[in-house]
């Protein structure tokens, strides 16, 4: 389907970005168009105007240095998945970055774009969340825990735009998802991270939108081991229930997403 009529602009910096936004309140940013344009094919977005960031340099870049990954928001699944230095510094990121979608998916699709977007079923909200990232925008820098809102809900305001994600590289990291076999986003997906001073376990796909499990966090903290959170079940009322599978299924499948991530970084 042919989306709407609507005026495309392509941003040479940030800054100019910021100025096309502001300039186009019915606007909207365009990244790798892997979820907005088949939004607007499907008639539920209609922007005014498109201001494409894929191609603004100072926003594709891999730095990792002072025990972090800094990230810049239009860089591609693909980029990150075949990132030696990340694969060095979070092995965890770069398997995410390449159980995302398919090549297709991975070639356009960028971290910020999929950051923003907040999809409950998206893959790396749960890197973000689980480990404590920092979401950089052009006005300030968002903890992770209070980044992300509920189904599609996030922190940013209007005009505001994420220029970064900083990764705090941890002792250890896995992250586990059961994907769906026709779309392969995740119906549950674990992402557990050892720190020196604590253990911090996100969920994605499962509900609806991205969580932390405290018991299973305070469990590894006693114990790093698979056992620690094999019998902890989240509860299921909250979660997601549709075709693919009930609620407790996805309670299910997260707590032996987390055994596996264990197993994998232990
Ligand atoms: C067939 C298919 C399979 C997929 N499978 C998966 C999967 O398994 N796992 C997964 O995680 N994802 C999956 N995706 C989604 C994919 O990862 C997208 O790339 C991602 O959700 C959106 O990123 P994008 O760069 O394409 O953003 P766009 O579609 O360009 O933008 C999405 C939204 O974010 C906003 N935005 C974009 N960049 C910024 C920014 N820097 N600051 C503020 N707002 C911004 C846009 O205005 C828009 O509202 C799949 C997509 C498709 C089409």
């Amino acid at each position: 389907m042919i989306p709407y009529p609507f005026t495309y602009s392509r941003a040479k910096s940030v800054d100019d970005a910021v100025a096309l936004l502001a300039s186009a309140p019915e606007g909207k940013l365009l990244a790798g168009g892997q979820t907005l344009i088949a939004a607007m094919k499907m008639r539920l977005a209609n922007p005014s105007d498109l201001i494409d960031i894929s191609g603004i340099e100072e926003l594709n870049y891999i730095r990792v240095s002072g025990g972090a990954v800094a990230i810049g928001a239009a860089t591609t699944h693909c980029e990150v998945a075949s990132s030696k230095e990340v694969a060095k510094a979070i092995p965890a990121l770069t398997h995410l970055a390449s159980v995302i979608g398919d090549p297709a998916v991975r070639h356009k699709g960028t971290l910020g774009g999929s950051v923003a977007n907040n999809d409950p079923a998206a893959d790396y909200p749960a890197a973000v969340l689980g480990l404590g990232a920092t979401v950089k925008t052009n006005r300030r820098g968002i903890a992770a825990d209070d980044f992300f809102q509920g189904m599609f809900t996030t922190a940013l305001e209007d005009g505001e735009i994420v220029t970064e994600i900083s990764f705090p590289v941890p002792q250890k990291a896995a992250y586990k998802k059961f994907a769906n076999p026709a779309s392969r986003y995740a119906m549950a997906g674990v992402f557990v991270a050892k720190f020196a001073d604590g253990i911090r376990v996100a969920v994605t796909g499962a509900g609806p939108g991205v969580f932390r499990v405290p018991q299973m966090e305070a469990a590894l903290a006693r114990s790093f081991t698979p056992d620690a959170v094999a019998k902890i079940a989240v509860d299921a009322s909250g979660l997601n229930s549709d075709i693919h599978g009930s609620a407790e299924y996805r309670a299910n499948l997260v707590t032996v997403m987390a055994k596996r991530a264990v197993a994998e970084a232990a």
